[in-house]
This record gives C-alpha cells, sequence and structure tokens, in this order.
C-alpha cells in the first residue's frame, strides 16, 4: 500500500474516522476558511435557514470529507455521504434527492465526476430545491417537477477546473483547502497520538510533519507505521532517532517524497533532460496514469517548487536538482 495514495482502504477509513476531528475548533489549520466558515453557518443558524451549497477544494488528504461532515453536525443535519463516480443514472440521484429530509447535508465527494447529463440535474435541486425528471419515452414522454426539502449540497472535488461553470456557479460557498503548515501538521499527529494513545516525542512528532507532504491524511499514516515499529523494535514509544529510523526505513525522504515522486523526478531530470515534456510522456514512462499524477503528486511537488508547468509542459527546477545531489543544467542559469 502507498503512502501517498489517493483513497484510504477499508481500515484505514475506520481509524481515520477514530481520530477524525468533530468540531472546527478540533479542525486544526486552513484558519482563514475556518473563520469565514464559522460566519456563514452562524448566520445560517440565526436566519434559520440552511447554510448556502459548499463547494470544497484542494488535494486528497487535506480534510474535506472530515469538514463536511463537520458541517453536518455543527447545522445538526443529517449527513448523507455519496460520490461522483457512485451516481451512474440520473435515477440514482432522484433517488438521493427524493429520500432528503430538511436541513440534510448532501456530501458528493469527487463531485467533478459526476456525468454531465446527471450533472445538470442538480441544477433546478440546487437552485430552487425542485428535482425536474422525464418519464416515460418518446411521444409519451413528460417533464415532471417534484418539490424538494431545502437541503445544502457540500461537494468535494481534487480539481475546481474540472468542474462545468453552471455547476460551480451555484456554489454560494467555495472553499480551497491548503497544505498544511508543518507546525500544524505537528498539532494534528500529536493530538491523533493522544487518540491512540501512543506516547510520542516532539521531536518525533515534528520529523513526521515534516514528511507528511502538508497533508494530514499522510500524517496520520506516517504516525501508525512509525508507531508499529516502534512496537516492533522498540518499548511502543516513538522517540526522535526511532521515528527517523522507520521513517528512513519507510522510504519517505526529507521533504516527504516517496519512491514514485523520486522516479517521477529521476524520469523527468534524465530521460527527458529536465523538460519541458508533457505529462502524458511522463505517465507513460514512469508506468502511472496520468490523472493519478496530475492530482496526487504533482500538486505537492509544484507547491514545493520542485517542477514547474510551463505552457510546453513540465520542467525539473534547480531545487529538485539540488534535492539528487545533481548539476543544474545551464538552461537554468541564464
Ligand atoms: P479528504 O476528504 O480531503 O481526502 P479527509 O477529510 O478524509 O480528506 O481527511 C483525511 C484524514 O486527515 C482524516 O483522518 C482526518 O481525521 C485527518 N484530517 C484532515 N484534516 C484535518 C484537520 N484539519 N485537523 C485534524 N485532522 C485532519
Amino acid at each position: 500500500e502507498r503512502l501517498v495514495s489517493e483513497q484510504a482502504d477499508a481500515q484505514e477509513r475506520s481509524l481515520e474516522q477514530s481520530i477524525r476531528p468533530h468540531s472546527l475548533d478540533e479542525y486544526i489549520g486552513q484558519n482563514r476558511m475556518k473563520e469565514n466558515l464559522k460566519i456563514f453557518i452562524q448566520a445560517a443558524k440565526q436566519r434559520e435557514e440552511t447554510l448556502d451549497h459548499v463547494l470544497l477544494f484542494g488535494p486528497p488528504g487535506l480534510g474535506k470529507t472530515t469538514l463536511a461532515s463537520i458541517i453536518a453536525r455543527e447545522m445538526e443535519g443529517n449527513l448523507r455521504i455519496t460520490s461522483g463516480p457512485a451516481v451512474e443514472r440520473t435515477g440514482d440521484l432522484a433517488a438521493i434527492l427524493t429520500s432528503i429530509e430538511p436541513g440534510d447535508i448532501l456530501f458528493i465527494d469527487e463531485i467533478h465526476r459526476l456525468p454531465r447529463a446527471i450533472e445538470e440535474v442538480l441544477y433546478s435541486a440546487m437552485e430552487d430545491f425542485s428535482l425536474d425528471i422525464v418519464i416515460g419515452k418518446g411521444g409519451a414522454a413528460r417533464s415532471i417537477r417534484i418539490d424538494l426539502p431545502p437541503f445544502t449540497l457540500v461537494g468535494a472535488t481534487t480539481r475546481a477546473g474540472a468542474l462545468s461553470a453552471p455547476l460551480r456557479d451555484r456554489f454560494g460557498v467555495l472553499c480551497r483547502l491548503e497544505y498544511y503548515q508543518i507546525e500544524e501538521l505537528k498539532q494534528i499527529i500529536l493530538r491523533s497520538a493522544g487518540i491512540l494513545n501512543v506516547q510520542i516525542a516532539p521531536e518525533a512528532a515534528l520529523e513526521i510533519a515534516k514528511r507528511s507532504r502538508g497533508t494530514p491524511r499522510i500524517a496520520n499514516r506516517l504516525l501508525r507505521r512509525v508507531r508499529d515499529y516502534a512496537e516492533v523494535k522498540g518499548n511502543g514509544r516513538i522517540s526522535g532517532p526511532l521515528a527517523f529510523e522507520a521513517l528512513d526505513r519507510l522510504q519517505v525522504d526529507r521533504m516527504g517524497l516517496d519512491p514514485i515522486d523520486h522516479k517521477l523526478l529521476m524520469a523527468l531530470i534524465e530521460k527527458f533532460r529536465g523538460g519541458p515534456v508533457g505529462l502524458e510522456a511522463i505517465a507513460a514512462t514512469i508506468g502511472e496514469e496520468a490523472e493519478t499524477i496530475e492530482d496526487v503528486y504533482e500538486p505537492f511537488l509544484l507547491q514545493i517548487g520542485f517542477i514547474q508547468r510551463t505552457p510546453r509542459g513540465r520542467m525539473a527546477t534547480p531545487l529538485a536538482y539540488r534535492h539528487f545531489q545533481l548539476e543544474v543544467p545551464d538552461k537554468w542559469k541564464e
């Protein structure tokens, strides 16, 4: 199982569930967004209305699902969860929408993957809480309108750009999740360690934080792997030196890069002379899906400035060369 993978498996999900923050106050970081959300939630409650539809976007593992459940809790509504790929037919969505109760929070993960025809059903549901569906075929076909109770749609996507403009425009609240600061990740790790009943030295938490590529899901995963190591090789307590050793063994380097990041960067540097090169060519060379590279690996490499996106493709930057102790090519020296 990969450290950076997009999805969490079932066991992981249940562990994540146990360490998931339940309120905005427990939700660490993303301060500006949190302050805004608090105000919108309070205002909606004062007016006794539902919260406007919320679009959460940002890389995987930054806390979108967590936020959706917090919003449901704070708004005292039921959380209903589905995802773009799970909704295959218009009827699937109609079934979900017609079972909604007043004040429910409907969470649609990977909302950019909803087929366009289904997406269109959402427009009137979001705009005036009604559902227009066509029943029957050919000449006998007629359109009926069903009124829905007021609800809040919370959509999550790794790519806001992949959302159609009409859908995006129907969200009143847009929240962009940013990669977390190292201090924030350290707090998240210490909090999770407390819940998991693991003893951890502050410098160990800091080291795990540094290697978590700005992502709480990875921070929590690394914490659990390092805990395993501490239980088997030590006395269960995570000291600084033990964390270093365990993380090195897990092949997560000092920047949080894993073997696939290495493969990607080295392909870019060695096979394509540092680029620019198209995403598809990189994907083919390292045997990964272009979409996975774009959604999971690339955002962090862009964030730390190891690659650049140019109109002609991706380039490895001097920072990447230096990370591998390689000489920076002349094209960067002009
Ligand atoms: P996403 O839906 O964006 O992929 P999740 O909401 O599933 O991410 O979060 C992944 C894990 O990270 C969860 O276990 C959650 O507990 C933890 N997490 C995310 N954001 C925070 C945060 N702000 N504070 C503490 N833990 C967080």
